[in-house]
């Protein structure tokens, strides 16, 4: 059984004490709700509130699966930086990354999705998602009406020939399947990245996510910063949350302990 969060907050403390603290935070399902179609996400009012706050004393990253423009927009707050697709694309305050690699890929990745959608086309399945993300794509089928796994099925098996050579990556999370350029980069590795820039250097940080995904990330800072899943259904984080809405509730504890550390 994983730690409960809020039963821990005094050996979070003692961990963040004396320390300048970092955070990064995925959006949908962490700070957002998870919804049925990715464009109708909505960052509540009083989160954004407290995120505007926690910016205020603390170096704060947007790590998405969503373009990095994209979650920019979603997040709408000034003075964050948002590594977004993954980390493929990091922008914001002085900041500005871009893999190569995923440059390089991205005109394959729009192919193989003309492809995906005749393939889905003969399923006769309605209700998949296709969402085109620049240097990622995504497939969701939260609202897909048919066999699921006759429907997965048949996308790994048009896209195993392209993981098996290492053109892409597919990754897959909640109801969804990633297409990503055959670069060794994720979450993880973004963050890491982070942690070597001026900004973020010798802080220890706070990584919060709900998604496999977020897994590359709570393994990255192992051993040196706090990582917290939100939900009970991933491994390799330090604490976990119940539900999305105790982001909030942890981020307001986060952000007082800070400032009453600064005080
Ligand atoms: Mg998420």
């Amino acid at each position: 059984m994983k730690p409960y969060l809020f039963s821990h907050l005094d050996e979070i403390a003692g961990r963040l004490s004396g320390r300048q603290v970092s955070v990064f935070l995925d959006f949908d399902g962490t700070l957002a709700p998870i919804v049925n179609r990715p464009e109708d996400a909505v960052l509540p009012t009083s989160m954004k509130e407290i995120l505007q706050q926690l910016a205020g004393v603390a170096p704060l990253a947007i790590v998405s699966g969503r373009g990095s423009g994209n979650a920019r927009e979603k997040v709408g707050i000034p003075g964050l930086v948002y590594a977004g697709n993954h980390g493929l694309e990091i922008e914001g305050e002085g900041l500005s990354y871009t893999i190569p690699e995923a440059v390089a890929a991205q005109d394959k990745i729009a192919c193989v999705m003309a492809e995906l959608r005749g393939v889905v086309d003969d399923l006769g399945m309605p209700g998949a998602v296709f969402e085109d993300k620049g240097l990622t794509a995504s497939i969701h089928y939260r609202l897909l009406e048919g066999d699921v796994e006759a429907f997965l099925k048949a996308l790994r098996n048009h896209l195993r020939p392209y993981a098996e050579n290492g053109a892409l990556r597919i990754v897959e999370g909640k109801k969804v399947v990633e297409i990503r350029p055959g670069v060794a980069w994720d979450k993880g590795k973004a963050v890491e990245w982070l942690l070597a820039q001026e900004r973020f250097k010798g802080s220890i940080p706070v990584y919060a996510g709900d998604d496999l995904t977020d897994c590359d990330a709570f393994r990255a800072i192992d051993g040196t910063g706090i990582s917290v899943a939100v939900g009970l259904h991933l491994d390799d984080a330090d604490y976990y949350l119940r539900t999305q809405e105790e982001v909030e509730e942890f981020l307001r504890w986060l952000t007082s302990a800070i400032e009453a550390k600064r005080s």
